[in-house]
């Protein structure tokens, strides 16, 4: 019998383990995918946390997750698939079929980005590609970027379409192709 079993290992959840422990409960995290780091072991480069200038998402992860273990933290690699409540406690049953009973669940699943399903998005996804503007989309390499088709340099219509980019005002930058 767990005090905790705490589905999902991102920084949500390993925060919650952090605090369970040093608690004195006894906690264990489930994590299905990304084996104790949550999604921000995908960020090239985390700049948006007081202390933390540069850091590395997936190094980031790691001290998250190795800090909980330190604790004395358990992790199990797994899918919770159904939570169910007994008379007091609950039940959390594993894709593998094994289940966990707890008298607490701490739910830290984290959320997925809706793709834009085009070409270099996910090669570039935490190198450019950005879904969250106060994270990383600061980065200067790609800020107030827009893509646009101009039409050819020899058309009558490039300097005005070229022109119209520049009054766009909410954007410094665009890439011509
Ligand atoms: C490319 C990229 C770059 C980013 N850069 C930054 C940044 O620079 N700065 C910043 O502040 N934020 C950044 N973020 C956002 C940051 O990673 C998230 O805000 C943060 O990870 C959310 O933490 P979380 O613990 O809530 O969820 P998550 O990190 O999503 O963790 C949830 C975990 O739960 C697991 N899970 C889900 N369902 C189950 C289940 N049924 N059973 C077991 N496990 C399950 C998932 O596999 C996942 O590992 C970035 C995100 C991405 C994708």
């Amino acid at each position: 019998m767990y005090d905790i079993v705490i589905i999902g290992s991102g920084p949500a959840g390993l925060s919650s383990a952090i605090y369970a422990q040093r608690a004195g409960l006894k906690a264990v995290v489930v994590e299905k995918n990304y084996l104790g780091t949550g999604q921000i072991s995908e960020s090239e480069r985390v700049d948006n946390y007081p202390g933390l200038y540069g850091e590395n998402g997936f190094d980031l992860g790691e001290k998250f997750r190795s800090h909980a273990e330190s604790l004395g933290t358990e992790f199990i690699e797994g899918e919770a698939v159904k939570i169910s409540k007994n008379t007091t406690d609950y039940s959390v049953e594993l894709d593998n079929g094994n289940s966990l009973e707890t008298h607490t669940v701490i739910y830290a699943v984290g959320t997925e980005r809706r793709k834009l399903q085009v070409e270099g998005e996910k090669e570039f996804s935490g190198r450019g590609v950005s879904y969250c503007a106060v994270c990383d989309a600061a980065f200067g390499y790609f800020v107030c970027c827009l893509i646009i088709r101009l039409p050819p340099r020899s058309s009558p219509l490039y300097s005005s379409a070229v022109s119209d980019v520049y009054k766009r005002q909410a954007y410094n930058d665009y890439v011509e192709y």
